[in-house]
C-alpha cells in the first residue's frame, strides 16, 4: 500500500473561515477535555486508597476503566448529547481528535518521553476528515463534509490509480492561510531502490549548507539572511505593542506571515537540493545524526535554522521517487578519518577547516574528507548478492547486484 500527501492551497470563504476556525477551537476543548480525564486517571492510581498522600488526593472509584481510546470515543457520544459544540463539528473529525491523543499517548509509552500537552489557544491548528466516499475534488472545488464546497489551487492533479483517503486541514497563519491535506492511496508495492551505479556521501554542516564526496558545495540560501533580519524588525515592532490590543493583534500577524514564508521558502530550498544531488549520484549516504540533540548543544540554532533533520527526511523522499539508493551510515568520528588511507588522524577543532593526513600526506577541506569517509561507509555496508566482492570501479562506480 502506497500513500502519498499532497498540500493544496485552499480559499474558504469568510463565513467557512470562521466556521473552520470554530471547529479547530472545540477540538482543542475536547482535546484537552480528554486530555484531563486521561491525567486525572494516572493520577488516582499513583497514590495508595488507604493512606492519603501529602502531595495528591484523588477519589474516584477503583471500577472506573482506563480512559482508552475506544472507551473514550464511547463517552464522546455522551457529552454530545450535553454539549452541542461538540455535535456541531463532523463526527469522523471529532473522533479523530480522541485518537489524536491516544496516538501521542501511545508514542509517549514506547518512547519514554513526551507526554500529550494541553494545547494553548490557538496552537491547535489542523483537523482530520478521515475518509472519503468518493473524489472531493473537482474543478477546483473541494467538498467538505459540513463545511461545502471550497475553492482549491489544484496545482498538480492527483495520479492515475489513486483514491483519495483523507484529508488534513491546516490554518497557518493565525487563521489567515488554509492548507487541505490530501493522503492518497495506491493498492501497489513499490520496493526500495537497490544499490547500483555511482554513489556519494554527504556531509551536512554549518560553513557550507552542505559537501558531497565530490566536493561539490551547496552554500546557505542567502535570501534566509534577509528574511531572518525582516522578522527580527517586525518582532521589535511587536514588543512596542500594548499586549493584546488591536495594533499588537495586527502585527502579530505579520510575523505570523512571515514565519510562514521562512519555512515555505525552506522547503523549497531543500526539495531542490535533494533534486541537485539526485541528478548527480545513483546512491546516496548521509550520516546517522541526531540534529535535535546536536542543536541543543553548541551548534544551538544555528543548527535548527538550517533544519538539517527536515532536508534529511525529504531527500530520502526524494531519492525513492526518483529510484536512487539512500542510506544513513554511522556518523561517528567521521571528521577523524583520512578518506584516503583510513588513519585516525585525531580529533579535529571546530575551527581547523583542513584535513592533513600525517600518514599519507592527502589533503583537503575538513568537510569535503567527512564527506567522502560517508561514502567509503556507504560503500563498506553494501553486501552482495553473492557473497562475493563489491566490484568497485574508480570514481565509486558501483557494478554488480547488491541486496
Ligand atoms: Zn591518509
Amino acid at each position: 500500500m502506497l500513500n502519498i500527501n499532497y498540500r493544496y492551497r485552499i480559499y474558504p470563504t469568510e463565513s467557512q473561515q470562521a466556521l473552520m476556525l470554530e471547529w479547530l477551537e472545540t477540538c482543542r476543548r475536547l482535546y484537552n477535555h480528554c486530555l484531563r480525564d486521561l491525567k486525572d486517571w494516572i493520577n488516582s492510581r499513583k497514590c495508595s486508597l488507604y493512606s492519603c498522600s501529602l502531595v495528591r488526593e484523588h477519589i474516584m472509584s477503583p471500577d472506573i476503566p482506563f480512559p482508552s481510546y475506544l472507551e473514550q470515543k464511547r463517552q464522546l457520544t455522551q457529552w454530545k448529547k450535553t454539549n452541542s459544540d461538540y455535535k456541531d463539528v463532523h463526527s469522523q473529525v471529532t473522533q479523530d481528535v480522541v485518537k489524536r491523543l491516544h496516538n501521542t499517548w501511545e508514542a509517549f509509552k514506547t518512547r519514554g518521553f513526551g507526554f500529550p500537552r494541553y494545547k494553548k489557544y490557538g496552537r491547535y491548528q489542523s483537523f482530520l476528515f478521515p475518509q472519503f466516499k468518493e473524489n472531493p475534488i473537482s474543478d477546483n472545488q473541494i467538498k467538505l463534509p459540513k463545511i461545502g464546497e471550497v475553492t482549491i489551487n489544484c496545482h498538480r492533479p492527483i495520479p492515475e490509480g489513486f483514491k483519495v483517503k483523507g484529508v488534513r486541514i491546516v490554518s497557518r497563519a493565525r487563521g489567515t492561510i488554509w492548507y487541505a491535506v490530501v493522503t492518497i492511496q495506491c493498492d501497489v508495492n513499490v520496493p526500495d531502490p537497490l544499490p547500483m551505479g555511482r554513489g556519494i556521501g554527504i556531509d551536512i554542516g554549518l560553513e557550507s549548507f552542505l559537501v558531497t564526496s565530490d566536493n561539490f558545495r551547496v552554500e546557505p540560501a542567502r535570501f534566509f539572511r534577509e528574511l531572518q533580519s525582516r522578522l527580527k524588525v517586525l518582532q521589535r515592532r511587536v514588543s512596542r505593542k500594548n499586549k493584546r490590543s488591536k495594533n499588537w493583534e495586527k502585527a502579530q500577524l505579520k510575523v505570523a506571515r512571515l514565519h510562514h514564508k521562512i519555512a515555505n521558502t525552506r522547503k523549497n530550498f531543500h526539495y531542490s537540493t535533494s533534486h541537485l544531488l539526485c541528478d548527480q549520484a545513483d546512491m546516496i549516504f548521509v550520516e546517522d545524526i541526531n540534529f535535535k540533540m546536536t542543536a541543543k548543544g553548541f551548534l544551538g540554532k544555528q543548527m535548527l535554522d538550517g533544519g538539517f533533520g527536515q532536508f534529511r527526511h525529504l531527500l530520502s523522499w526524494v531519492c525513492w521517487k526518483r529510484g536512487k539508493h539512500f542510506a544513513k551510515v554511522d556518523h561517528r568520528h567521521t571528521s577523524q578519518i583520512c578518506p584516503e588511507c583510513g588513519t585516525h588522524t585525531g580529533k579535529k577543532k571546530l575551527n581547523q577547516r583542513v584535513h592533513l593526513c600525517p600518514e599519507c600526506g592527502y589533503q583537503t577541506s575538513r568537510d569535503h574528507a567527512s564527506g567522502r569517509v560517508i561514502l567509503n561507509r556507504g560503500l563498506e555496508s553494501i553486501v552482495p548478492v553473492d557473497g562475493g566482492e563489491r566490484k568497485l570501479s574508480g570514481n565509486g562506480v558501483l557494478s554488480g547486484e547488491y541486496a
